[in-house]
């Protein structure tokens, strides 16, 4: 059988806790908007605490490397559990219940180190605890898996459920002592916990820090595509959009329309009431828009005034109705901005995919010069190329 040396497992063990203790602490500070993050660091060091007293036993009284240590470590698991759920915006459930279980480690202790000294009845409770806590964490692990990052959720389920195992099979080991300690020493089975524990600590902090990450990421994606005044997709996003809609309507034999429209006389918006007025015209105008879509529409501010709609599977007419439409509510549209009424209109031009333009540049072209038809036949119309 592998000799596993406690002594140098357990100071491994406490290092861990201490480094993960400091890296997680220093990375919640760096990103504020997480919570429950500074709870599982804390959790770290409550850990390394523990592992400090349990491994002054007999140099400092039973106390302190007994109940204080078990205590820390039961400690560790709830500030695990409620970090965890901060975390992951889980509602945390039986505080109460937490708080009770941990006094009730507390008082079982002291009883099982003074009163009625047993040291198999201290392991099955620390282990119990410890259990209910994995079991607890690896749940909100799982149930968030199903929602997003999966793989990073899932990560951090089987480092808890493992753990839960571990605990499991240490108190049945610890009720039917002798039989199977014949097989594994105790010295073994000591050595699996630090193991154990240490994968569990690793486990913890890599997958938050993942989950923290991953959603970082999603917050840059989501900003570059969008614009930040009306909050809608970009130039770029559109584009993107616009080639994977040819590549399904060719490939289905479909076709989709786009819409191109432009403020009138915007810049006299900004002049006679301000870049301010202009800017909430613009928002107005996003969510007129936005309203009359359908919700597989794409929409997007392509420049300062003119904006782009695509419509899937939408033919010529349909598409010109929809602009029509939109144009009619904007003319009606009474836009009051600091006390005055500001009114204005929009210019639009339509076309569609089909036999006579089947590539971007042709659409761009022929949009553009149908907006540009609606400028010049008087505005506040909408053209068709
Ligand atoms: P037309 O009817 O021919 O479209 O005339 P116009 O005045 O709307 O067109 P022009 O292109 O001359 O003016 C566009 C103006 O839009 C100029 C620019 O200052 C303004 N603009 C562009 N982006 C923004 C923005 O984000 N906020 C505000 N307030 N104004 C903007
Ligand atoms: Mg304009
Ligand atoms: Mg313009």
């Amino acid at each position: 059988m592998i000799e596993l040396d406690i002594r140098t497992l357990s100071l491994i063990t406490m290092l861990f806790c201490f480094i993960f203790f400091l890296g997680l602490l220093i990375y919640a500070n760096y990103n504020k908007r997480f919570s429950g993050l500074k709870s599982i660091s804390y959790g770290n060091l409550s850990l390394f605490l523990g592992f400090l007293f349990l491994g002054l036993r007999g140099i400092v009284p039973d106390f302190l490397s007994i109940i204080l240590a078990n205590f820390l470590i039961a400690c560790a698991f709830f500030l695990f559990n409620y970090g965890t759920s901060l975390f992951l915006r889980i509602y945390f459930r039986f505080l109460w219940l937490n708080i009770l279980g941990l006094v009730g480690v507390f008082i079982s202790f002291l009883y099982f180190t003074y009163s009625h000294p047993q040291v198999n009845m201290r392991i099955i409770i620390i282990n119990t605890f410890l259990l209910i806590e994995s079991l607890l964490v690896s749940v909100s692990f799982l149930r968030q898996s199903s929602k997003q990052y999966k793989s990073q959720n899932l990560f951090g389920f089987w480092g808890f459920f493992l753990y839960f195992f571990f605990c499991l099979f240490r108190i049945i080991q610890t009720i039917g002592e002798g039989s199977i300690s014949n097989f594994l020493e105790a010295g073994f089975i000591h050595g699996l916990a630090f193991i154990f524990m240490q994968l569990l600590i690793i486990n913890t902090t890599f997958s938050v820090v993942w989950i923290a990450n991953s959603v970082l990421n999603h917050d840059l994606e989501t900003q570059a595509n969008l614009d930040p005044l009306t909050k809608i997709l970009n130039r770029r996003a559109f584009l993107d959009e616009l080639n994977k809609e040819l590549a399904r309507s060719r490939r289905d034999q479909l076709t989709f329309s786009l819409i191109m429209a432009d403020i009138d006389f915007f810049k006299s918006v900004n002049d006679n009431y301000g870049h301010l007025a202009g800017d909430s015209v613009l928002i107005s105008f996003t969510r007129t828009v936005t309203e009359n879509l359908r919700l597989n529409d794409v929409f997007s501010r392509y420049g300062g005034e003119e904006f782009m709609i695509l419509l899937p599977n939408t033919n010529k007419k349909n598409a010109f109705e929809t602009a029509e439409r939109i144009r009619k509510i904007v003319e009606m549209n009474k836009h009051p901005f600091n006390g005055k009424i500001i009114n204005f209109t929009v210019s639009f031009g339509v076309t569609s995919y089909d036999i006579d333009a089947q590539n971007k540049g042709e659409l761009l072209e022929n949009v553009d010069l149908a907006l540009y038809e609606a400028k010049n036949n008087g505005r506040n119309r909408v053209e068709i190329k």
